[in-house]
């Protein structure tokens, strides 16, 4: 921690800040320049709450130098997580994986059709949530296990790894059987006890930031799940609550730089649910690849306009077929493969 003294400041605030660090356990390094004091802590200040040293007198302001998050940190690994599935497919390595799917599972004939679809339009995994958190109770809530069950089977016929939302504790043993990902959403990205419980999981987890999350509480999020020892966590950027509304939310691109440099976690663009307008998605489709996404998540729906929730993002198969096309090309400009 680097704490900055006013210009102003006595010898005798600064010999209390001193105290105060050094009673918190802190080692204290001092320099005095020619109209300011600089007073750099080092020891366990991670866990300090530092804004009790702000309010000291003569005090200008604190700094935190080493980050919060530990097992989340870019340090801990500095080579990169490359999180691995049953099939030998790999996120986080040169390979972008493109995950393609309805917003809900509705039925078997959506399912099937849209994982023949976007398999042979070259993805790795096939989305559907079944358990929906929507804003309104009375929208429809998803198919929960029989939906599941449903989205299995089709991937299981075109060699698809599936992902899926969990809402809360009690659903993730039943999933387990039909998943490859849990999902966590974004409403759920601070829901702790549940990110516990999938620290102690078998399977990775997709973490979507919050509707109203820093970058800072996502990598804190994902702490909570590393902690409990699963370290196979995939972060998702799918935009945030700005005073902007010509979108549903705002896609955040630069979080995906920001996240690699931070973390050694993979991150995924999800423009569907970051723009909230099918003609939005592809151009930012397009952008999440250019700035380093290791893997795209789209809504895609046979009659996208009649889709039971999210129609107003959901891609048509064709679309999602012309988008695949222009990924691969922007994907080989920046060293990848899709
Ligand atoms: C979804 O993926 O359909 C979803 C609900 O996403 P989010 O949590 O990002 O809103
Ligand atoms: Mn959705």
């Amino acid at each position: 921690m680097i704490v900055a003294m006013q210009e102003k400041a006595t010898e005798e605030q600064i010999d209390a800040v001193i105290d105060a660090m050094v009673e918190a356990g802190v080692g204290v390094h001092r320099t005095t320049g020619a109209s300011q004091t600089i007073l750099a802590g080092v020891g366990p200040t991670s866990t300090l709450d530092l804004s009790k040293f702000e309010l000291l007198d003569g005090v200008l302001h604190v700094h935190r130098i080493s980050s919060p998050y530990k097992l989340a940190g870019r340090a801990f690994r500095p080579e990169g997580t490359l999180v691995e599935f049953a099939n030998g497919v790999k996120v986080g390595g040169k390979h972008i994986a493109v995950m393609a799917g309805p917003c809900s599972i509705e039925n078997e004939e959506q399912i099937s059709v849209t994982a023949a679809r976007v398999k042979a339009a070259g993805a790795d995994f096939l989305r559907g949530g079944a358990f929906k958190p929507r804003s309104s109770p009375y929208a429809f809530q998803g198919m929960g296990i029989p939906g599941l069950k449903m989205m299995h089977e089709a991937a299981q016929a075109h060699g698809l790894l599936t992902v899926s939302e969990v809402m809360e504790i009690s659903q993730i043993e039943p999933m387990l059987p039909y998943i490859d990902l849990f999902q966590v959403g974004a409403r759920n990205m601070q829901n702790f006890n549940l990110l516990r419980e999938l620290g102690q999981a078998r399977k990775p987890v997709l973490l979507k930031r919050g509707i109203a999350a820093t970058i800072e509480e996502l990598l804190l999020s994902s702490e909570y799940i590393m902690a409990g020892g699963n370290y196979d966590v995939i972060l998702c950027e799918r935009g945030i609550r700005t005073y902007e509304t010509a979108t549903r939310n705002t896609m955040d691109i630069s979080a995906i730089p920001v996240i690699h440099k931070l973390s050694h976690l993979p991150i995924v663009g999800d423009p569907s649910h970051g723009t909230g307008r099918r003609d939005m998605v592809a151009p930012m489709a397009r952008a999440a690849v250019a700035a380093g996404a290791d893997a795209i998540l789209v809504e895609v729906h046979p009659n996208a306009d009649k889709a039971a929730s999210d129609a107003a993002q959901t891609l048509y198969l064709e679309q999602f077929d012309e988008l695949m096309g222009q990924l691969r090309i922007i994907a080989t400009a920046v060293g990848r493969t899709l």
